[in-house]
């Protein structure tokens, strides 16, 4: 064996991700010394509780409750834990004592991110965090890197396994909402409290991190605009797939030109309508994907587990190697870019294509009046089509397609549709993404 320079790896965390962690970085020490230049020595793994049941075998020696002893000394900290706290005060400990550190920790970067990076900069260490968005997909690399030369000019990302699970099972079955997230937790691809994924915030997390690096500019977690997927219904589904679409909750990150007011970026998480030819739309079961537009390279597709402990371990250990790389070589840490700092504007300012259905009375002129009133509205309409509700019903159903709308033009359209008298019910309003 090559007699290479020993680094201290300290893990903090050894659940579904930081158990695989543990075992690959023992299982392959070897080949992880070849590539890294550096035998990566787990010297510490820290845990709540000593006696849990672990999913890989870790020898009990190397796990500890005192987290703080393990950081000090370590040349890399992993941070596997979750959560904010103590997660962030661990993080800065270790990256105050001189460690690069690697995470994987969404939540904490798309809250505290800014401090971290500060931090990371004072002292010349780097934040690995391949792993935060999107899984074992490799995406924050490829944006941060292999597209530092290029211009983003919009990110449309499937980056919510559980979500994608269940619009997919909808789509494919015909299913009810309620019914597939039942079965989702009792196969484990959602949480016992789902919050987090199916009101759209894990996907937020995410999209805030992936605009931060695309458009070098920080994006808090408070600009982003969010929607859940709770409302689809298999009402809307079934509209949704008659019109050519599937409804996928998109994380989109887009820069905006406008020749008076310059570039600025909208930042959005929302179930849409996507065409069933985009690439997106055969993203199935509780895949993840990350579609990219740039300026020069055009259009770039990434794919696969966007969740999944020894999967999202793969982009851990990239990680581990990559720090301990530079540990090596020696040198300052890449610090986040954010020099660009574009302002962030509300969705309202947002143009986008929507597939609007409305139930109507079933008489003559109501078409003339609801096209009136989009017309008013400066909403201008692509494609109508009417459907009768059934054979002696009163009303009738209108799926009407837009052509690119500004987002406040065409929620105040709506409100005046919905009290316009002529409309029974507005069923459903989407927004189209992907042109
Ligand atoms: P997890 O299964 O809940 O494991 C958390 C681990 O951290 C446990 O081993 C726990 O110890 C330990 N821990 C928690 N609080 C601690 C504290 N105060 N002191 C010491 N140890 C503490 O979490 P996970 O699913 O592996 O996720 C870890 C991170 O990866 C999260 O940030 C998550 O968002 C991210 N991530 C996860 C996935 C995934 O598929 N799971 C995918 C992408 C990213 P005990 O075992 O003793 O309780």
């Amino acid at each position: 064996m090559t007699d290479y320079r020993r680094l201290r790896v300290a893990l903090l965390g050894a659940g579904a991700v930081g158990s695989q962690v543990a075992a690959l970085l023992r299982q392959h020490a070897d080949e992880l010394a070849d590539r890294a230049g550096a035998h990566l020595e787990l010297v510490g793994i820290a845990v709540r509780d000593i006696d849990a049941p672990r999913e890989t075998d870790l020898p009990r020696e190397l796990l500890t409750t005192d987290a703080d002893a393990l950081i000090v000394g370590a040349d890399i900290v992993i941070e596997l834990m979750g959560g904010i706290e103590p997660a962030r005060t661990y993080l800065l400990q270790a990256i105050n004592s001189g460690a690069d550190v690697v995470t994987a920790n969404k939540a904490l970067l798309a809250t505290h991110g800014p401090e971290i990076f500060d931090a990371a900069d004072q002292v010349g260490a780097e934040v690995y965090y391949e792993a935060a968005a999107a899984g074992a997909i490799p995406i924050i690399r490829p944006l941060r890197d292999s597209l530092a030369g290029d211009r983003v000019q919009r990110i449309m990302g499937i980056v919510n396994g559980t979500t994608n699970y269940i619009l997919d099972r909808m789509d494919t079955e015909g299913a009810e909402f309620a019914d597939v997230l039942a079965d989702a937790q009792r196969l484990g691809y959602a949480e016992a409290d789902p919050t987090a994924d199916v009101e759209g915030y894990d996907a937020a997390q995410k999209a805030a991190i992936l605009a931060s690096l695309a458009f070098h500019t920080t994006v808090p977690l408070e600009a982003v605009h969010r929607e859940g997927i709770t409302a689809i219904d298999k009402t809307m589904m079934d509209a949704a797939r008659h019109a050519g679409y599937v409804i996928k909750l998109l994380a989109v990150c887009e820069r905006l030109t406008d020749a008076e007011t310059g570039e600025s970026i909208s930042v959005r998480v929302y179930p849409a309508l996507v065409d069933r030819a985009h690439p997106l739309a055969s993203v199935h079961g509780a895949n993840n994907a990350v579609f990219v537009q740039a300026e020069a390279a055009g259009n770039l597709m990434f794919y696969g587990a966007g969740a999944g402990g020894v999967q999202t371990a793969s982009a851990v250990l990239g990680d581990v190697v990559s720090a301990a790389r530079r540990h090596i070589a020696g040198g300052v840490g890449v610090g986040e870019s954010t020099l660009a700092n574009l302002p962030i504007v509300p969705v309202g300012r947002v143009t986008t294509r929507y597939q609007i259905t409305l139930e109507v009375d079933d008489q003559p002129g109501v078409l003339a009046t609801v096209a009136g009133i989009l017309s008013d509205g400066r909403v201008s309409i692509a494609t109508v089509e009417q459907t009768v509700a059934g054979e002696d019903a009163r009303t009738a159903r209108l799926e009407i397609g837009t052509h690119k709308a500004l987002e406040q033009d065409l929620s105040e359209t709506v409100d005046r549709l919905a009290a316009s008298g002529v409309v029974e019910r507005v069923v459903s309003v989407l927004r189209v993404e992907g042109d």
